[in-house]
């Protein structure tokens, strides 16, 4: 699909991806990775439950049914509120598809069956180069082979901590060389990302907030013109 062919829609297309990173941190090691506990620039910042729920209130005004990701550069389960947040998506934006990617570092089959009442998705990649999984993963992965909830989707990636991935926009600490190319993308057409302090990022490859198109509050539905929003 060409930019052109989205700018000719009318009307203009809803975006269908919104991650909301509720703290802006990640335990992990990942060296491909802008937000690796090493290399992480960004001051620690917690999202307030007033503006979670301003984010959540204003997505069920448009009837969103997209795809609501609770994490975007960050470990999720280091907000210890992070379950309540699930059950205040599942409740307040009922038809939007609820997704959780986490490094499964913090998980246990308890924090696991209660996310799962609310989510459709998750994807618990286990990282380590030697591709062994994690005594706790394993735990809540044969807990998931016997459950009976066939309808959500659980899959557990084994993830290398050191593989080379694409550039992520040049803030991939190990594609430091790799020169930059000029080209068009349609990710921020459709997707949308929501930082701890409201702010809204390029992509989810702008983990540190680069380009900011603006901030939450006041933006979301006047960037897509389709209702008028009820956060103050
Ligand atoms: S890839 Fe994920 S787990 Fe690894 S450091 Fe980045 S945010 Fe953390």
């Amino acid at each position: 699909m060409l930019i052109s062919e989205v700018y000719a829609r009318d009307p203009f297309p809803q975006f269908s991806f919104i991650e909301i990173e509720t703290i802006n941190r990640c335990n992990g090691n990942c060296s491909f990775c802008p937000v690796n506990r090493k290399n992480d620039p960004r001051p620690l910042n917690k999202m307030s439950e007033d503006l979670f729920l301003s984010v959540l209130e204003q997505l069920r005004e448009v009837d969103y049914r997209g795809t609501l990701s609770l994490f975007s550069n960050n470990e999720p389960l280091l907000d210890s509120r992070i379950i309540d947040f699930a059950r205040m998506a599942r409740e307040v934006v009922r038809h939007a598809h609820l997704k959780l990617y986490t490094n499964g570092t913090l998980l246990t089959v308890e924090k696991f069956r209660s996310l799962m009442r609310y989510l459709d998705n998750m994807v618990i990649d286990n990282y380590n180069n030697r591709l062994v999984m994690h005594s706790n993963i394993l735990e809540v992965y044969e807990y998931w082979k016997g459950a009976e909830t066939p309808d959500k989707k659980v899959i557990f990636p084994m993830r290398l901590e050191d593989e080379e991935l694409s550039s992520r926009g040049g803030y991939a600490p190990n594609r430091k060389n790799v020169a930059a190319i000029k080209a068009s993308c349609l990710l921020p057409f459709f997707q949308m990302v929501v930082r701890p302090d409201g702010k809204l990022s390029l992509c989810c490859n702008d983990a540190w907030v680069h380009t900011r198109l603006a901030t939450f509050k006041h933006s979301l539905l006047q960037m897509h013109g389709t209702a008028k929003p009820t956060g103050s």
